[in-house]
């Protein structure tokens, strides 16, 4: 047989476990896991020593295109994932202008079909008015769901009363993500911090009970409406308790930043650059954010990669915007963690490959299988790296991760046969595609 792309003696993260195997890729889809000797290809990828993924899927990125594209385009943000070992983000609607409407949509499609380096997923903004179209803007091609701000977060979509999440949810069928600190409580204790406190108090303003009554009530309005949802950045131990006994409504998403920093240090030695939405917190979540992981209450692991210069960040809290760069840290780190015990690399697989395919209805990704796209994370878990500020290719060039040493690094990204990225060069063109979802 002669095939496009082999992918030789790497150690391939199969859906029923790890074994050495020697891949074909034909017409950017995997054909063979057992290729011969003889079986011949245009190009072939020596893996011996490497490890090979199911393509790293970031479910959860804020590309700032359109409107900010100095700050992130599609462009520079697909670029700074391929770099990071990721084919494939979803990125989300609170752009400028916002993307609710089937037009915003469909220019949104043709940025991404001049620009993206990699594949991509879009997120669909709920707002009041386009509640009653919600049911077919979800059917639009590339989107991977709704999403919903139920408290305030960079951009103007929110819809945080009850009665307006019950109209969302009652329009379309495919499962909501929902954003669910609880506005009203942001609201009642914004008056009790002032300008130029320290950052510290980001994690306490935006406390605990934010984000479990956010969770609760969406919770509650799933169960009534039967529709399912996904809560994004799960950050507390007592939304995380309370969730293991309603998983046949609500899927789990966990950020990187959550399993990875812990506060009030973080905030003592980054300042602003450890400012996001919902907050880092104490010693306690982190280690439930973990125990969630082992036990397997969490679905899916994301960056929420939020770009914002640093003249922004540097003004006095809580002017400075919440958010941080990571799509292309978030597997170095994830590998880190792996390399230190934390995790396995088949949970990873499961949390950033077969987790979001499972989650968000994705076709023929998120496995390495006969049929499904070729798409590849070649990692190499003994590489040790440090993570610099000169390596983010995101214009706003700094990462909350600068000077963190870590244990294995993406050495090669392929998205449907294509390689992409190979040892920290970009290879190729724009190549990259929205994802087919199931309906
Ligand atoms: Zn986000």
């Amino acid at each position: 047989m002669h095939y496009d792309l082999i992918i030789r003696g790497g150690t391939c993260v199969f859906p029923w476990g790890e074994t050495k195997a020697d891949l074909g890729v034909k017409d950017g889809r995997i054909a063979n896991l057992d290729v011969t000797t003889q079986d011949s290809a245009i190009q072939e990828i020596n893996a011996r020593g490497l490890h090979v993924l199911p393509g790293m899927i970031d479910s959860h990125v804020h590309l700032r295109d359109p409107g900010n594209a100095a700050i992130e385009s599609i462009a520079t943000g697909t670029r700074a994932a391929a770099l990071g070992g990721i084919t494939m983000v979803f990125d989300m609607p609170n752009t400028s202008p916002s993307i609710t409407s089937a037009q915003t949509i469909a220019d949104k499609r043709r940025t991404v079909a001049e620009n993206a380096l990699i594949d991509m997923g879009l997120y669909v903004g709920a707002t009041r008015a386009n509640t009653p179209e919600l049911a077919q803007l979800e059917q639009e091609e590339g989107i991977c769901a709704i999403k919903v701000f139920a408290g305030s977060s960079t951009g103007d979509l929110m819809i945080e009363d009850d009665e307006g999440i019950e109209a969302v949810l009652r329009s379309g069928h495919r499962r909501v993500a929902f954003h669910s600190e609880d506005e009203y409580r942001l609201q009642a204790r914004k008056p009790l911090f002032e300008t130029g406190m320290p950052h510290v108090n980001h994690m306490i303003w935006r406390d605990e009970e934010c984000a479990f009554l956010g969770t609760r009530r969406i919770t509650a309005l799933a169960r009534k409406t039967g529709r399912p949802v996904h809560i994004l950045h799960t950050s507390t131990a007592e939304e995380l308790d309370w969730l293991a006994a309603h998983r046949s409504h609500v899927s789990v998403e966990v950020l990187v930043n959550h399993l990875t920093q812990v506060g009030p240090e973080c905030y003592e030695t980054l300042g602003a650059y450890a400012v996001m939405n919902p907050p880092i917190r104490d010693q306690r979540h982190y280690d439930a954010c973990w125990a969630a992981i082992r036990d397997g209450r969490v679905d899916v692991v994301s960056s929420d990669h939020a770009p914002h210069p640093r003249e922004a960040k540097e003004k006095p809290w809580p002017l400075c915007p919440a958010g941080l760069t990571g799509v292309q840290t978030i597997l170095p780190v994830m590998l880190d963690h792996v390399n230190a015990g934390r995790l396995s690399l088949t949970r990873l697989v499961d949390l950033m490959a077969a987790g979001p395919a499972r989650i968000y209805g994705l076709q023929t990704k998120g496995r390495l299988a006969v049929g499904f796209d070729a798409d590849l994370t070649l990692v190499d878990l003994r590489m040790q790296r440090e993570i610099r500020n000169d390596w983010i290719a995101s214009p706003v060039g700094w990462t909350p991760f600068d000077g963190k040493g870590v244990t294995g690094w993406p050495v090669g990204t392929i998205v449907r046969g294509t390689v992409v990225m190979r040892d920290d060069e970009i290879v190729s063109g724009p190549i990259g595609r929205l994802a087919r979802f199931a309906p």
